[in-house]
């Protein structure tokens, strides 16, 4: 073992070993487990160890350390600790664990804050944050009447279809800084409003104006046409390196909503481009989705598929073993008649579940909702199913930290950066949100993972990081003139409705 430099006292109950860990830490704790016999966990966990990139050398930039707060890792090696400091150097966290020196290294005091990794949405038109709210009461088709015009072959008056560029630009910066403040950090925006090539630009500039990571899928609503030729061009003039904080996906259609031709169009068309496809397919109905692109030859590791509620046994199992994801959005699939979430099933064919909000026209746009919905239906099904039988269930099946991953490591996983975010590691990417436990619905703190999941909301979120940047510090957005984007995000709501004839309620 070598001496770990940034620890600045030496590990509780290993004192009189006169042993000194680094990290190296996978090496360390698989000595540790094996022969200390030292769970981790909160509270009360005994492990104080420090998981380290690296020394530090002068070649560093900036340093910020976040100090003495209660972390909730999610990285299994690591564990979690119950005091402990994260040392993040410009966009990467360098260490974690207690008492980390970085003298010259700004400080922030976390005490009282449980710091979780940063949420992952895996599903959401992020496009709609101006028009909240105006499908609460909405079916499916009801909601597709209203935002695209379709039901079925009828094409009606739709908002999607007057979206301007300026209602896409401050739609997705409304809806992208709501998630932000809710502790997402990473977002798939499932863009389909791509009414001209400038609605596309806007949403692009909306989401890195925001500060937030995110996968931008450029996506088709009702045909592809011209579009094709406009995704390659977006991802030439805007992802050429394919690693920023902004990367790209295809927002496909899919085989529910168009013809096998353009599904195959689409597809090759994302592959050639070298990025992920995400698509809707929610089953149950009289074209089985996953099946026809297994017959197509078409399914791969590439593929996310949102919903996926009434896909059968043998589709679960091709997604599976595929390496496909699939996106649960629990709040809205509810609502709106696509059948109940398929997390149980998912989990019971090898999948792991990842989380979405979907549409905040209806639903709620934070995750913590999200994880409650996907976790107490489950939970619900499971036990109904026992009490049928005549039997009191004597054990839950999934547990709160379950929730927690599926909202943060498996949707890292979803979207192919599990190996930059996702988890609290040092190496990875510096996302992260601090939740505030000294309010009335989290204190005191006896159970860290099982109460913010349970009991926490984006009111709790003070602070959040992004790539090692604050964007909301103090329960505040940083650099955000909030008045300036509420007026344009009116603005370009009483356009939208006044097209419609639509009254806004303000
Ligand atoms: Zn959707």
């Amino acid at each position: 073992m070598t001496y770990c430099p940034a620890i600045r006292a030496v590990p509780v109950g290993l004192k009189g070993a006169g042993i000194h860990f680094s990290v190296c830490h996978k090496r360390f704790t698989d000595f540790f487990f094996r022969f200390m016999n030292i769970g981790t966990g909160l509270p009360g966990s005994s492990l104080q160890i420090c998981a380290r990139l690296q020394p530090h050398t002068n070649t560093m930039k900036h340093q910020l350390i976040i100090r003495n707060a209660q972390v909730i890792t999610l990285d299994r090696t690591i564990g979690d600790f119950s005091r402990a400091d994260l040392l993040i150097e410009d966009d990467r966290i360098a260490a974690v664990g207690p008492d980390l020196e970085a003298p010259g290294a700004e400080e922030i005091d976390a005490d009282g804050m449980i710091a979780i990794p940063g949420l992952i949405d895996t599903h959401r038109h992020v496009w709609q944050g101006q028009i909240r709210g105006i499908t609460t009461d909405a079916t499916l088709l009801e909601y597709m009447q209203t935002m695209h015009g379709t039901i079925g072959e009828d094409h009606g008056p739709s908002i999607g279809a007057i979206y301007r560029p300026q209602d896409v630009y401050i739609g997705n910066l409304v809806g992208t800084l709501e998630a932000l403040s809710a502790g997402i950090t990473t977002i798939l925006d499932w863009s389909h409003i791509m009414n001209t090539p400038e609605n596309a630009d806007a949403a692009i500039r909306a989401l890195k104006e925001s500060g937030t990571r995110a996968v931008f899928g450029y996506g088709f609503s009702q045909t592809h046409g011209h579009l094709l030729d406009d995704a390659r061009r977006v991802r030439s003039q805007y992802f050429t390196s394919g690693s920023g904080l902004i990367t790209m996906a295809l927002a496909i259609r899919g085989p529910e909503m168009s013809s096998m031709d353009d599904v195959r169009q689409e597809i090759t068309l994302a592959r050639e481009l070298g990025i992920p496809i995400t698509l809707h397919a929610i089953g149950g109905g009289p074209v089985q989705p996953v099946l026809l692109l297994h017959q197509e030859g078409l399914l791969g590791p590439d593929l996310n598929f949102a919903h996926a509620n009434g896909l059968t046994d043998e589709e679960l199992d091709l997604i599976a073993g595929t390496g496909g994801s699939i996106s649960i959005t629990p709040e809205v699939e509810m609502q709106m008649g696509i059948g109940l979430p398929v997390t149980g099933r998912a989990i019971a064919h090898g999948l792991r579940p990842s989380l979405g909000a979907d549409v905040v026209t209806a639903v709620s746009g934070d995750l913590f909702a999200q994880m409650r919905m996907a976790l107490q239906t489950e939970r619900a099904l499971q036990n109904d199913r026992l009490l049928k039988q005549g039997q009191m269930p004597q054990k839950l099946s999934l547990t709160t930290r379950d929730a927690l991953e599926w909202a943060t490591i498996n949707g890292a996983k979803a979207l192919g950066l599990e190996n930059r975010v996702g988890t609290l590691t040092p190496g990875k990417q510096a996302d992260l949100v601090l939740i505030r436990t000294s309010d009335l619905n989290l204190s005191p703190v006896n159970n860290p993972v099982g109460q913010v999941v349970q009991h926490a909301h984006p009111g709790n979120v003070d602070s959040v990081f992004v790539a090692g940047k604050a964007v909301k510090r103090n329960g505040k957005l940083v650099q955000v003139d909030w008045n300036r984007v509420r007026q344009q995000a009116v603005a370009s709501r009483d356009y939208l409705f006044s097209q419609l004839e639509v009254a806004a309620v303000s």
